[in-house]
């Protein structure tokens, strides 16, 4: 019968400092480890070079690392990158490197699948088999950090939590991986380069005004109007607009942090006069900056990206009200790694 081997880096400093303790050991041995188990990444406890061959077979006896693996990698001729991530029980996520001239920014993933159901996007297609670990976070932003210093001899300098899952459905995990993240015990980033994109779950933007969270926050609105939202993102009927529009508000008194609203302007569905219309009254209580994003097909042509006479329109009337505006162009098309086309398709 073996023994169950517990998550090592599930342990906390202290946990681990404690353990040495009680295996007779100093505490400071637990700070080497956490070292090597978090600002230098280690894979296996044989890596850990300063420590004493009984030590590391000692730690093997009772812990794992559950180490990401990243599986395959497939690089876009616009040099985006896209990780199928092998998590320890054999399911995948993908993360993705996306470069431009002056950063590189990480895109991650949060769950195994997503409990939400938007209509536009591939990974809501599968349905959600569990949250990802603080440390498998981690480890997506650890190995797009690697890949951006190979190809692009520069470290990564930004996060976005827009890959796979919903983060706020994950929270306490997220937020868990952005104290390591931003940890100087970790990778020292800083946490005004890290976005977390929500599709607005209330109660947790509130909760994360009230933890004074240091990130930023992007909400992934693609309607202003509740008729409109149910039908592309049906969890709008249990958080409608007026209940995300009020916990913003509460987000940006607490914090005084600008919103930034993702929006798909899509034909025949929101690229109306009063879609932009209501956008521009949803967004009045804060300082606003709309990204308009390109639609990324994922089927068979039920949404189709709307004409640009729309997206002229969208950013004439944004402007005019002082709403900042700017059009994203997808990354990394061709080899299924932009903006929700998240699915491990193979
Ligand atoms: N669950 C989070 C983060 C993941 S989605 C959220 O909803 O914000 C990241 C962004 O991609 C969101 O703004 C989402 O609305 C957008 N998106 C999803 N499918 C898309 C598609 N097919 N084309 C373009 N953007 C898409």
């Amino acid at each position: 019968m073996g023994i169950i081997k517990k998550d090592i880096r599930a342990l906390t400093k202290d946990q681990l400092r404690e353990f040495f303790v009680n295996e007779g050991d100093k505490a400071f041995r637990g700070n080497q480890v956490y070292e090597w188990l978090w600002q230098k990444s280690a894979h296996s406890f044989d890596d850990m070079t300063n420590l004493s061959k009984s030590t590391r077979q000692m730690l093997e006896n009772n812990f794992t690392i559950n180490h990401i693996k990243v599986d395959t990698m497939q690089r876009s001729n616009d040099g985006t990158v896209k990780n199928a991530v092998r998590l320890h029980d054999g399911l995948v996520v993908e993360s993705v490197l996306i470069p431009t001239e002056s950063r590189t920014t990480a895109c991650v993933s949060s769950q195994v699948g997503c409990s939400l159901d938007c209509r536009f996007c591939a990974t809501a297609r599968l349905k959600r088999m569990r949250n990802l670990n603080p440390d498998e976070i981690y480890d997506q932003v650890v190995a797009i950090d690697q890949e951006s210093r190979l190809y692009h001899n520069r470290p990564l300098s930004n996060i976005v939590f827009m890959g796979m899952g919903e983060p706020l459905m994950n929270y306490n995990n997220v937020l868990k991986a952005i104290d390591k993240i931003t940890s100087p015990e970790g990778l020292g980033m800083s946490p005004k380069r890290i976005v977390v994109s929500t599709s607005g779950v209330p109660k947790m933007i509130k909760k994360m005004a009230d933890d004074s969270v240091k990130f930023k926050l992007a909400v992934s609105l693609h309607s202003a109007i509740d008729e409109v939202r149910d039908t592309i993102m049906p969890f709008n009927k249990t958080f409608p607009l007026k209940d995300l529009r009020e916990a913003l508000q509460y987000w940006y008194t607490k914090t005084k942090n600008r919103i930034t609203y993702e929006y798909v302007v899509w034909k025949g569905i929101n690229d109306r006069r009063i879609d932009v219309e209501a956008l521009v009254r949803f967004c009045k209580f804060a300082p606003s900056k709309v990204n308009l994003i390109e639609y990324n097909p994922i089927d068979d042509g039920e949404f189709q990206q709307a004409n640009p006479e729309a997206i002229d329109m969208y950013q004439r009337v944004l402007e005019a009200n002082s709403i900042t505006v700017t059009i994203r162009r997808s990354r990394g098309k061709d080899i299924d790694a932009a903006c929700g086309q998240l699915a491990n398709k193979k």
